[in-house]
């Protein structure tokens, strides 16, 4: 719709002889994506939603020639029922901090140069000529960047672990496989702003002496991996990969390889196993890839999000990127908001706000005027969330504190009609159709588990199955191999939790 929408608006002012004073162009997700297709009208800042191939001949003759805006085509705040005309009078984007996001929906990615003029590439150029690796490395243990994927761990650490790991072949691998269930922050970043992961990973290679880059991107991600083909083409045609990068003597080459389609691939250890050519499955740590990853040499893995924020904190500097967010959780996180919300969307928030003012302010409170019952973060790894702590300021710690995790940044809002042993059902279905099935506990437990909640929501089960739920849950938990299976039981477990009623209601038999 939106390729056809840019199509006509370029054919009208052909044909009106406008192409001097204005010119259409596609850019990356705006996250809103409720409201699209969006049209954003610069200078003016003017933000047009639900737009259609029918509106493009009104917005041409009235705002870009007689600059009058079109009012119906602009969002109406559904409290207030106000019309908002900027993109920053709207509660969906006031309290985000785009960051990560920071050229999605603002520059064409298929354009090396719009990057460019958007101070791409600037951080880059300014550490290989004027900085050493383990520079460079401080800098980002200075900023509190915490891995974006799932697990937190500090990246400046990472990248240090693998400059002091020695070997004259290294190798950096950026994780797209992205698999959660509703998540899409990282297709939509290599979609937005490819030319963003190549400088870091560029970064990150001359941090750690890699002067090979690999990433790992989901075979199901076209759009993304066209585009990406096209930034890693411009990017060695203007010498910033490849031989000599930037005439530096730093040399780095990029090589996207995709995944076949399995959850587990996200799994760092599988990941690079993946790549190797074998079967997709964790092997024990350690060693850590850090020692002996790729082909066995030493390999630095980041997601795609955490490397997204790498060359914004060189330009900007890593005290401005610690200002951000919590004590022990610096900077932002994008989340993918869906569920039974009003904006459904992508969304990156400073650390330390409240799931409160996601749900409520950003997301607009509960479709339908339902009451909330529940949020689940951290996908098929994590746990529900209850109203009694809406207000706990979201970080790594806190999160987990509160029974779920902060995972990739999938968040879906489920209202009072959810039952929660159907939603517990969904996720272990998930993780069962995924498991690589090394491990005994994850590849056969899972499965009982299942079978358990299948029986229950049956109207079969008997009281004795809660019991067998949890047990088998912590033991599937403590034997797993890898982060799949040991976090596989968490939907159960946190709905066993906050709403064990339901599955007594299915016992009894009373649904
Ligand atoms: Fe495979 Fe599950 Fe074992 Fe992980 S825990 S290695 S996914 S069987």
């Amino acid at each position: 719709k939106s390729k056809e929408i840019v199509e006509n608006f370029n054919e009208e002012l052909k044909k009106r002889n406008l192409t001097e004073q204005a010119s259409c162009h596609i850019t990356g997700c705006f996250g809103f994506c409720e409201k699209g297709p969006i049209v954003k009208v610069f200078p003016d800042d003017v933000f047009y939603t639900e737009v259609t191939e029918d509106d493009v001949d009104e917005i041409i003759s009235s705002h870009l020639v007689e600059g009058q805006m079109v009012e119906r085509l602009l969002y109406i705040d559904p409290k207030t029922r106000e019309k908002i005309d900027t993109q920053n009078h709207m509660n969906f984007y006031r309290k985000q901090n785009r960051i990560a996001l920071r050229n999605c929906g603002l520059i064409d990615p298929e354009k090396i140069e719009e990057y460019i003029a958007n101070d791409g590439y600037m951080a880059l150029a300014e550490i290989i000529t004027t900085k050493e690796p383990i520079d460079v490395v401080d800098t980002l243990k200075a900023s509190g960047l915490r891995g974006r994927g799932g697990g937190g761990y500090p990246t400046g650490s990472k990248w240090g672990m693998t400059l002091r790991s020695k070997g004259s072949e290294k190798y950096m691998i950026c994780n797209a496989d992205e698999g959660d269930p509703g998540a899409f922050m990282d297709r939509s970043i290599l979609e937005g702003d490819p030319h963003s992961i190549i400088e870091a990973m560029a970064i990150g290679g001359f941090a750690i002496g890699a002067n090979k880059g690999v990433v790992y991107i989901r075979a199901e991600y076209p759009l993304a991996i066209k585009r990406l083909k096209i930034a890693i083409e411009q990017a060695k045609e203007y010498n910033l990969l490849g031989k000599n990068i930037l005439n530096s003597g730093f040399d780095f080459d990029l090589v996207i390889k995709y995944g076949a389609g399995a959850f587990v691939c996200g799994e760092e250890t599988a990941l690079i196993q993946s790549i190797e050519g074998h079967r997709g499955e964790p092997v024990s740590k350690p060693p850590y890839p850090s020692e002996s990853g790729l082909f066995g040499k030493p390999t630095c893995v980041n997601n795609v999000e955490t490397l997204a924020n790498i060359p914004i904190i060189f330009q900007k500097g890593p005290e401005w990127y610690a200002s951000i967010g919590t004590e022990f959780s610096k900077g932002t996180k994008v989340f993918a908001l869906a569920g039974k919300i009003n904006n459904v969307g992508l969304v990156e928030v400073p650390m330390g706000i409240t799931l409160r003012e996601i749900i409520y302010e950003i997301g607009g409170g509960i479709k339908g005027g339902h009451a909330f019952k529940a949020v689940q973060t951290g996908g098929p790894s994590g746990g529900c969330i209850t109203e009694k702590d809406l207000d706990t300021p979201i970080d790594y710690e806190s999160l987990s504190r509160i029974g779920s995790m902060m995972g990739s940044g999938g968040m879906i809002v489920m209202d009072e009609e959810n039952c929660m042993v159907d939603i517990a059902k969904f996720y272990l279905d998930f993780t069962v159709e995924e498991s690589c099935g090394k491990c005994t506990a994850c590849r056969v437990g899972n499965k009982r588990l299942l079978e358990i909640l299948n029986k229950i929501t049956a109207g079969k089960g008997e009281p004795e199955d809660l019991d067998k739920l949890r047990i088998l849950s912590e033991t599937i938990k403590d034997t797993s191999l890898c982060g799949l299976g040991q976090t596989a039981p968490n939907p159960v477990l946190s709905t066993m939790k906050y709403f064990e009623e339901e599955y007594r209601a299915h016992i009894e038999d009373k649904r």
